[in-house]
């Protein structure tokens, strides 16, 4: 197992649809294996394999790190939103998309379609914060961050701040080269 780099957004591949799995073969037991291990390294919540620069649909979740919410441990393939019922709003942020949080409004309540580890497929149910945690997740798999459900206003604040952001992390990315 391995700790992987996470693709910092705008990268391409967080901006496009990932592939399904057609087999769950050793590679990607293996990409499943280094998703949970960099997801827990850095303190994630939720993980999806375009994260780590692999277009694959897979997703990792664990909300049992944050206190007061329902525990929900779980890797999905090929996941798929097949129902989904009310509102939510809930301050959102993204390992991709350092240093911005937001406001972001989802469902409430969820139905899951998806892949198991052993190649079952099932079904599940999600409300709450674990919803919230697997629809910027799923979001993820079809190339879209949780900055792209924010409108209007919100969006610009959101975006002008990320784009300071990312010129810091570019500025401390020159001085540690030239250090
Ligand atoms: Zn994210």
């Amino acid at each position: 197992m391995a700790v992987r780099d996470i693709v910092i957004y705008p990268h391409e591949v967080l901006k496009n649809p990932t592939q399904k799995v057609e087999d769950i073969n050793d590679e990607i037991i293996q990409i499943v294996n280094d998703m949970w291990e960099t997801m827990y390294e850095k303190d994630g919540i939720g993980l999806a394999c375009n994260q780590i620069g692999i277009p694959y649909s897979i997703i990792v979740v664990d909300t049992s790190i944050k206190e007061g919410v329902q525990p929900v441990k779980l890797t999905l393939i090929n996941p798929e939103i097949i129902a989904s019922e009310g509102k939510q709003t809930y301050k959102e942020a993204c390992l991709s998309v350092p240093g911005v949080a937001a406001e972001v409004e989802r469902a409430y309540w969820i139905k899951v379609k998806a892949l198991t580890p052993k190649g079952q497929e099932e079904i599940f149910e999600f409300e709450g914060f674990p919803a919230v945690v697997f629809q910027h997740e799923i979001d993820h798999l079809s190339g879209r961050v949780f900055l792209e459900r924010l409108k209007g206003v919100k969006r610009r604040l959101a975006l002008e701040k990320y784009k300071k952001v990312l010129r810091q992390l570019e500025r401390a990315k020159k001085n540690r080269e030239s250090a």
